[in-house]
């Protein structure tokens, strides 16, 4: 067993001979509870053994490839901290598109009913519900996964957000609601995509990434089942991969949606694609 040396300095030049230096950082930062700058200007403070213990495990797994959201237990989304662990979906950027693109469609409105398919950790609920303050009626999330849940609950309640969550598969167990803003971050890669088994994706669960053939099973799942469930007016966006947005957005334009459209995300790329009910509430009902 390697003996870590016990300043800051030394810790992260020993750590950087084996990880990447971004990752020695946070890792240290995590460890030995101190911001960027403390790390940089205070580099002879010195660490605890038991933190140095610590952060020599945390480098040992990120060597074996763990990500670094499950080793420090949090990831940012939208300027809040979200906490994660194995068994949720670690929450990625372009994800940020989804919120922004939600946000736009239903400004000036209130009384927003707002449901989130497949939630995970509760990123995009407790965003929309801080997002929209007292325009959100409810925001209602759902997963099927109760670990999932474990971490969206006290997510919520870190950040102060009311949301409504219930464990399920998709719409199963929501008869009788009907929502104005429909968000979801499914999962949608396919099945035998050699990502899955490469960088991040090989620790976080496939039931949050992977789905059929094509990647497009729940999509279609989620699309059949929407009609009921979308008031006069509302909005549906989910994000897909790189490559689907024309699928997505025939899948919505078949489950009877209007305006339907997609969006960019910050690299250019077709992430979110969308749809509404017409005003006036007709041929909403899904068709395959
Ligand atoms: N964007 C993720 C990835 O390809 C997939 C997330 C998802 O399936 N919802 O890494």
């Amino acid at each position: 067993m390697t003996e870590v040396p016990l300043s800051l300095g030394q810790a992260l030049g020993w750590a950087r001979e084996q990880i990447d230096g971004v990752d020695a950082r946070a890792l240290l930062c995590h460890v030995a509870e101190c911001s960027h700058a403390t790390l940089s200007g205070f580099p002879e403070r010195m660490l605890t053994h038991p933190q140095a213990r610590t952060f020599e495990r945390l480098v040992e797994r990120r060597l074996i490839g763990e990500p670094i959201a499950y080793l420090v237990g949090a990831r940012e989304f939208y300027s809040r901290r979200f906490r994660v662990g194995a068994g949720v979906l670690i929450p990625r950027p372009e994800t940020e598109v989804l919120v922004e693109e939600a946000l736009r469609r239903v400004a000036g409105r209130e009384q927003l009913r707002v449901l989130d398919l497949g939630t995970g950790s509760g990123i995009l609920a407790i965003t929309l519900a801080l997002e929209l303050g007292a325009r959100a009626e409810s925001v209602v999330a759902v997963d099927r996964s109760a670990e999932a849940l474990g971490y969206a609950v006290w997510n919520a309640g870190a950040l102060g957000a009311r949301v409504d969550f219930r464990e399920g598969d998709w719409l199963a167990g929501l008869e009788g609601y009907q929502f104005d803003l429909v968000v979801s971050n499914p999962p949608y890669v396919a099945d035998g995509d050699p990502h899955l088994a490469r960088g991040d994706l090989r620790f976080e669960p496939v039931s949050a990434l992977a789905s059929g053939p094509a990647g497009l099973d729940d999509i279609r799942l989620i699309a059949r089942s929407l009609g009921p469930h979308l008031a006069a007016g509302a909005w549906v966006l989910i994000e897909h991969g790189w490559d689907q947005a024309a699928d997505v957005r025939a899948i919505l334009a078949s489950a009877g949606l209007a305006q339907v459209g997609s969006a960019d995300d910050l690299a250019g790329i077709s992430r979110v694609s969308f749809g509404r009910r017409r005003i006036d509430g007709t041929s909403a009902i899904a068709v395959d």
